[in-house]
């Protein structure tokens, strides 16, 4: 609402209206008039005089929806597969991805997976994959990593944070991830129960060939997770 002033009128002993501030459709407050004669409290029945932008601790009615952001990122060694290396079969996002190099992980090595899961962890405030799921443990060798990951969006249910969406960052100089990269996508939609694919973003990157994982020995993956409670 625009500014209710108007002067000379007399309402409840004042001068003027108090200034009715809005936040949508929600009356917040009120808003003292700096022309005319203050508001007296006893006429704001308990709605609290704001300062010239409304603060959200003097918000009045039903709590606003609550957001959090989470960033997970993971890194795992690649290898050339057996009997070369010690790579293991190379699987992203819970879809094996065909590739003559593979991580070196306890679990499955989904980095993927991994930085998605810690990115849920992460906005939740609650431990991170390593402290949940040690790479000491003999459980969790060679581990589905979709397991981490319905670990950490059980966390986050039961704190009533709902899942928004995810961008997710692969960083990999080799084999191209373009082929593959729906088909992880609608996993992973998939994994988090999310029918609108739209949420689920994934990109693939090289790193230029510099340095680890441009010259093919290693892959990194950032993800971002919104996760929000409160919504009607
Ligand atoms: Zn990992």
């Amino acid at each position: 609402m625009k500014s209710g002033v108007q002067p000379g009128k007399q309402v409840g002993g004042l001068r003027c209206r108090p200034i009715q501030q809005e936040y949508g459709q929600r009356i917040v407050g009120v808003r003292r008039c700096s022309f005319h004669r203050p508001v007296r409290p006893q006429d704001l029945n308990g709605v609290p005089i704001l300062s010239r932008y409304p603060h959200p601790s003097s918000i009045q009615g039903p709590p606003l929806p609550e957001f959090r952001v989470g960033h997970g990122y993971d890194l795992h060694r690649l290898e050339p597969l057996p009997p070369k290396g010690k790579g293991q079969p190379l699987i992203l996002g819970g879809i094996p991805v065909v590739s003559d190099t593979g991580p070196i992980g306890h679990s499955d090595g989904d980095a993927l997976l991994h930085a998605l899961t810690d990115a849920i962890l992460g906005a939740i405030g609650s431990p991170d994959i390593g402290q949940l799921f040690p790479d000491n443990a003999p459980e969790n060798a060679g581990r589905d990593s979709a397991d981490f990951l319905a670990e950490a969006l059980k966390r986050a249910r039961k704190q009533g944070w709902l899942f928004c969406n995810c961008d997710c960052t692969i960083i990999l100089e080799r084999p191209k991830l373009s082929p593959v990269k729906e088909e992880i996508r609608a996993n992973l939609a998939q994994l988090l129960d999310q029918p609108d694919t739209t949420r689920i973003n994934l990109k693939g990157k090289t790193h230029e060939k510099v340095d680890a994982v441009g010259e093919g020995r290693a892959i990194e993956v950032h993800a971002v997770v919104m996760l929000a409670k409160g919504l009607s």
